[in-house]
C-alpha cells in the first residue's frame, strides 16, 4: 500500500444528495496515484467508446458515469469515441442516438466527438509498419483453418505455413488487400507474436480483413477493416487517452493492448507516456437483460413498443419512463465499482430514482380509478378554494388551488362496503379527511344493477377545514385524496412495471438457486444470462419470462393544472408513485403521463399496480 492521501473528489451527485460520503474505489485511487507521481504530469483523459449498433442500455450509463465522472472529478475530460471497425452492422442513426443519450446523463465531450474511423489511415500505415519490422504477416489460411490451428486454453496454437513470408511478399500482399484485388476472407494480417502463448489473445491475432462494405461515414474507400483489438488501443494512444477504462471481459486483452502501443511507441511511431487499460465488474441488473443482442430480439418480435419503450433498459426508454440522470448518478455512486463480478438488484436503481424524484418532482393530484363522492351538506355552486403544497419539503416552490365542490372524484378503492380490519379509509359511518379540506362522514352509497358501486355520500365538518385553528385538532386515521369532478381532467395514464416477472430472466433457475430474492441469489454471473454471449445455464428462451402486467393502460383524471404540464415534466402524484408526461405523446388537449416508480416498492407484494 502506498501512503497516498485518499483522493477526495467532488461529488458527482452533489446538490440533491449532499452530505453523503464518497465511497472511493480502486479507479479514483489509480488516478490519484498516477497524479501523485506525475506519470501524465496531471493529465485524466477518459474515453467512452460505443460501438453505434444499438442504443444505449443501463450498463453504458455505468460505464459513462464512470469515465466522464472520473474525468470531471479530475479536472480532465472524456472523449465519446464510436467504435466503428464493422460496417456491416452500424448506422448514423445509432450515433446520434448515443450522442443524445450522453448528453442527457449530463455529460460533455466538447470538441472530443471521434471515430476509430478517423484513424483509418494510421492504423494502416502502422500495419504497414509492423508489417516492416517483420511484425506481421498475411495469412491466406481459410477461416475454418485459422480457426483450427489458434489452440485451446490447454493446447498451444500451431504456426501459419504463411507466418514466414518475406516481407516483401507480405506488403505486396497487404497493399494489394487494401487495393481490392481479393474478395472477403481470402487473406487476413496477422501480427507475429507467439502462437506457443498460454494467452490465446496474443496467438498471432488478426488485425485486418477484408471486407467489401460500405461503411457509413467512409463509405466505399476501404475495403480492409481494422480489428477491435488493434483499433481500440491505437485509437487511445493516438487521443492521449491516459485511463482506458473497460470491462473485466477484457482483461486477458491487456497484454495484447500493451503489445501492440509498446512496440509502436519503440519505434517512435506514438508518444509516451502511453495510455493503461484497467478493467471492472460491467453492471448486472435483475429484471432486465442488459445485452444489445436480446434488446434487438425484443424490438424485432414486438415484445414491446420499440427502442424507446418505458419498460426498456435502455437510455431512451428510462427518459421516456421518467427516470433522472441525477437517479442514474446516485445508483451509480450507491453500487460503486468494483473488480469482481456481482449482480445488483433493481430495486437499487428503482430506490436511486425514487430518491431522486422525492426531492425534485412537484406534487400533483391524480385519481386513477375513480368513483364519485357526493358531499351532501355541501350546496351546489359553492366552491371552496383549498391551498395545496407544491413540495412540502421545500416551500420555496409555492402552492396552487383546488377547487372543492359538492361532487368530488375519489380512489374507488378508498371506500369499502365491508372495510376489512385495519381499514381506515371510507367506509359506511366512517370518518376520513380529504387532503388539505375538511373531515366528512360516509352516510351512504349507490350501487347499479351489477352490484358495482356507482358513488358514496358524505356529509362534510364544518370545523375540521385544514390550515384554520383548531381544525387539525379532530384526529382521523383515514387521509385520502380528491379532485373536484368539476374540473378534473381525464388523462390516458401508463402504468408500467417490471419488464420481467424474475429477476434472471432465461436462465434454467430464473429465481437465482433459493427460489428467493434476487439479492439471495447472488448468482455468479455463469449461471445466468449475462452479457453479450449466451451463458452455459441459459435452457429458457427469455422471452417466457417476460411480465405480461408490465404495462397497463387506464383512462385517470388528474387536476387542471397538470394538463398544461410540460413534456417531461415529471411529478410526484400524491399516494401513487412517481409520473412523467409523456415525451412523444402527451400534448394541448391528450395529457398522457407514464408511471416512473411507485411510492414505495411494492414488488413481490403482489401490489404492483
Ligand atoms: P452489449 O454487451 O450490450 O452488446 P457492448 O459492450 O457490445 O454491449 P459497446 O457499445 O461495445 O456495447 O459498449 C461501450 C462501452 O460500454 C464499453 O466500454 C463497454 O465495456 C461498456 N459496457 C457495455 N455493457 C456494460 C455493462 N453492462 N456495464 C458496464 N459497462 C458496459
Ligand atoms: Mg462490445
Amino acid at each position: 500500500m502506498s501512503d497516498a492521501p485518499t483522493p477526495r473528489p467532488p461529488r458527482p451527485v452533489a446538490a440533491r444528495d449532499a452530505g453523503a460520503p464518497v465511497a472511493s474505489n480502486f479507479l479514483r485511487a489509480i488516478i490519484a496515484e498516477d497524479n501523485r507521481t506525475g506519470r501524465y504530469d496531471g493529465r485524466v483523459v477518459t474515453r467512452f467508446p460505443p460501438e453505434p449498433n444499438g442504443y444505449l442500455h443501463y450498463g453504458h450509463a455505468k460505464s459513462i458515469i464512470l469515465n466522464f465522472g472520473l474525468a470531471a472529478e479530475n479536472g480532465g475530460r472524456c472523449h465519446l469515441r464510436f467504435d466503428d471497425t464493422n460496417p456491416l452492422k452500424e448506422d448514423v442513426e445509432f450515433e446520434d442516438a448515443i450522442a443524445a443519450s450522453v448528453r442527457w446523463l449530463g455529460y460533455d465531450w466538447g470538441a472530443h466527438r471521434h471515430h476509430a474511423s478517423d484513424y483509418y489511415d494510421d492504423l494502416y500505415r502502422f500495419a504497414e509498419w509492423f508489417v516492416a519490422q517483420g511484425l506481421a504477416y498475411v495469412d491466406s489460411q481459410s477461416a475454418s483453418d485459422l480457426r483450427a490451428s489458434r489452440g485451446t486454453l490447454t493446447e498451444p496454437g500451431r504456426e501459419s505455413p504463411h507466418r514466414s513470408r518475406p516481407v516483401a511478399e507480405n506488403l505486396d500482399l497487404l497493399r494489394r488487400m487494401k487495393a481490392g484485388e481479393f474478395p472477403d476472407g481470402a487473406h487476413v494480417l496477422r501480427l507475429r507474436i507467439d502462437m506457443a502463448s498460454p494467452n490465446v489473445n496474443l496467438r498471432d491475432p488478426a488485425i485486418y480483413r477484408i471486407r467489401h462494405a460500405s461503411h457509413h461515414r467512409t463509405g466505399d474507400r476501404w475495403c480492409v477493416y481494422p480489428l477491435y483489438d488493434y483499433t481500440h488501443c491505437i485509437s487511445d494512444a493516438l487521443e492521449r487517452i491516459t485511463h482506458s477504462i473497460c470491462t473485466l471481459e477484457f482483461q486477458d486483452h491487456r497484454p495484447l493492448y500493451d503489445w501492440v502501443i509498446g512496440k509502436l511507441a519503440d519505434g517512435g511511431m506514438l508518444e509516451r507516456p502511453l495510455p493503461r487499460q484497467y478493467e471492472f465488474a460491467r453492471l448486472n441488473l435483475t429484471y432486465v437483460v442488459l445485452s444489445k443482442r436480446r434488446l434487438i430480439q425484443m424490438v424485432d418480435g414486438g415484445h414491446v413498443d420499440g427502442w424507446d419503450d418505458p419498460r426498456m433498459p435502455t437510455l431512451v426508454g428510462a427518459r421516456r419512463r421518467g427516470y433522472t440522470p441525477e437517479g442514474f448518478r446516485l445508483f451509480a455512486e450507491r453500487i460503486g465499482v468494483s473488480k469482481s463480478d456481482s449482480w445488483i438488484d433493481m430495486s437499487v436503481l428503482e430506490d436511486a430514482m425514487r430518491d431522486d424524484l422525492n426531492a425534485s418532482a412537484q406534487r400533483r393530484i391524480a385519481v386513477l380509478d375513480p368513483i364519485r363522492l357526493v358531499i351532501e351538506n355541501f350546496d351546489a355552486g359553492r366552491v371552496e378554494a383549498c391551498r395545496l403544497p407544491n413540495h412540502p419539503q421545500k416551500p420555496e416552490l409555492g402552492t396552487r388551488e383546488l377547487a372543492l365542490g359538492r361532487e368530488l372524484w375519489i380512489e374507488r378503492d378508498d371506500f369499502a362496503e365491508q372495510p376489512p380490519k385495519g381499514y381506515f379509509r371510507l367506509a359506511p359511518g366512517a370518518e376520513v379527511r380529504l387532503r388539505y379540506g375538511y373531515v366528512v362522514r360516509c352516510t351512504g352509497y349507490d350501487k347499479d344493477p351489477d352490484g358495482r358501486v356507482t358513488a358514496v355520500r358524505c356529509t362534510l365538518d364544518e370545523t375540521t377545514r385544514s390550515g384554520t385553528p383548531g381544525a387539525e385538532a379532530r384526529k382521523v386515521k383515514g387521509n385520502i385524496h380528491w379532485l373536484p369532478v368539476d374540473g378534473a381532467v381525464e388523462a390516458e395514464i401508463r402504468l408500467y412495471d417490471r419488464l420481467f416477472r424474475v429477476p434472471f430472466p432465461g436462465a434454467r433457475d430464473p429465481w437465482g438457486g433459493r427460489g428467493g430474492t434476487a439479492a439471495d441469489a447472488a448468482a455468479p454471473a455463469a449461471a445466468v444470462p449475462g452479457g453479450d454471449d449466451d451463458a452455459e445455464g441459459a435452457e429458457r428462451d427469455f422471452l417466457d419470462d417476460l411480465n405480461p402486467d408490465s404495462k397497463r393502460v387506464i383512462r385517470a383524471r388528474i387536476e387542471p393544472a397538470l394538463a398544461h404540464a410540460a413534456r417531461e415534466e415529471r411529478f410526484q402524484f400524491e399516494r401513487h408513485g412517481y409520473f412523467v408526461a409523456d415525451l412523444a405523446d402527451h400534448g394541448p388537449g391528450r395529457p398522457v403521463f407514464n408511471r416512473a416508480v411507485t411510492l414505495k416498492d411494492s414488488w413481490g407484494r403482489g401490489s404492483g399496480g
